[in-house]
């Protein structure tokens, strides 16, 4: 069984090849991107376990770029395939399913025609999504392919959590609700630490702390999202790189007013100028801020804090939230790489007996890794993101449902 993931964003496509073992575990075998596309200095970069390759592309739209894909992995000599048909299915990154998708779903027209309804939710990313669909449907025209979408693991958070305190009609009539992002992060890295500390999905409390330059966490109550810090739009909850997270939303009214701001500038401070940028007034990257925190420079320090501030208020909230808690997950380019970030976040937090183990957190983690001590009541555990392997295994999920089972007519009887 060979299955491709694709994710295609704004300027990018992004594609992996998993190749599954006899034990059902999904193995990748090769991964691409084609960076900066439409630009003149568009590239592709295509990796196995042998050879990186890379090549100049001359502004590629999304069907370029996946015939280059294509490409390498038939590559004569690089390739991992001898042709594209022996792919038995592809799975495509969707950002956005609002309340049409609870999961995953083979694509057709209609389920096209869906998520065309879904694009003011996800203005910039669902476009990307559906292009990378039409055209890799029209590439691989015999090859089924499943649409794996950000929002559908959060489908699961209930009523009080999901609606919001305006007048009910906002929810009701134009579907103002709690959206939730990072749905197959959360869902692969929930059943990863399960994996890893040899534990029950189902009898298991998760917090997933989603960190990258979009931050989420995420309360995992036995399999089933019931709450996460990003809502309707992805700019609330703990602050990130450029956006501010939660905030008095009397100050949004505030500031347009005594600043004269259109919509379109609001949008664009809390999206683009907040965050660790906003208080640092130097960067959005937290590596960047680390070390200027580190030099001495104050408003790094500040952001760092305030950062790691918001994760413990989010991370006791959904202890709270689900009268416990057993494993907390760091997870994206922060919670992997941020010792700091990490210790900062729960330094506080051993009377819900969460507690983390210096050396291990500072060690160099290669791989997933516990590291609270082995008598904790709570694991913690750091897992490399792998959004790509969860849209794998989900397409493979769908594929194997519409086998049809050994022995069947196809005849009632
Ligand atoms: P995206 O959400 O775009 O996929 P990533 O998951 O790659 O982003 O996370 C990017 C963030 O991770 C940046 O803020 C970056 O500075 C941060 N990061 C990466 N490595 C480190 C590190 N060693 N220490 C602190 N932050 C890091």
């Amino acid at each position: 069984m060979l299955a491709l993931t694709i994710n295609c964003g704004s300027s990018s496509v992004k594609y992996s090849l998993f190749s599954q073992d006899e034990n059902g575990e999904l193995n990748m075998l090769a991964r691409g991107l084609v960076s900066e596309l439409g630009k003149e200095n568009s590239a592709i970069k295509y990796v196995t376990d042998k050879n990186t390759i890379t090549a100049a592309l001359d502004r590629p739209g999304y069907r370029e770029a996946l015939e280059a894909a294509i490409t390498t992995l038939v590559h004569p000599q690089f390739g991992k395939l001898k042709d594209i048909g022996e792919i038995n299915v592809v799975g495509h990154r969707a950002v956005h399913g609002g309340d049409k998708f609870t999961g995953s779903v083979l694509i057709d027209d209609e389920v096209i025609g869906k998520m065309e309804q879904c694009i003011d939710l996800a203005p910039i990313h669902n476009p990307a999504n559906l292009e990378g669909i039409r055209q890799a449907r029209s590439l691989l025209p015999h090859t089924p392919q499943v649409a794996v979408f950000d929002t559908a693991f959060h489908q699961s958070i209930p009523m009080h959590a999901r609606v919001y305190a305006l007048p009910y009609e906002y929810y009701e009539q134009y579907g103002i609700r709690k959206f939730g992002f990072h749905g197959t992060s959360c869902n692969y890295a929930s059943q990863q630490v399960c994996h890893l500390a040899g534990r029950a999905l189902a009898e298991s409390r998760i917090i997933i702390c989603h960190l990258g330059n979009g931050v989420s966490v995420t309360a995992v109550d036995r399999g089933q999202s019931v709450d996460t810090s990003l809502g309707y739009t992805s700019v609330g909850g703990v602050m990130m790189g450029t956006r501010c997270g939660d905030l008095d939303p009397g100050v949004l009214l505030a500031i347009m007013k005594e600043f004269n701001l259109s919509v379109k500038e609001a949008d664009n401070l809390l999206h683009h100028q907040s965050g660790l940028l906003g208080v640092s007034g130097v960067s959005n990257d937290m590596q960047t801020i680390t070390q200027l925190a580190l030099e001495g420079n104050p408003r790094c320090r500040l952001a760092v804090e305030m950062f790691a501030y918001y994760l413990t208020k989010y991370i006791g909230a959904y202890a709270a939230v689900m009268g416990g808690i057993d494993m907390l997950v760091f997870t994206g380019g922060i919670g992997e790489n941020s010792a700091w970030v990490r210790s900062l976040a729960v330094n506080k937090l051993e009377f819900l007996g969460i507690k983390i183990d210096a050396q291990r957190n500072l060690a160099d983690l290669a791989e997933d890794a516990i590291i609270s001590p082995d008598d904790s009541p709570v694991l913690v555990a750091v897992i490399k993101a792998n959004e790509e392997k969860m849209i794998a295994r989900e397409s493979v999920t769908i594929l194997e449902a519409l086998r049809v089972p050994a022995g069947f007519s196809g005849v009632a009887c």
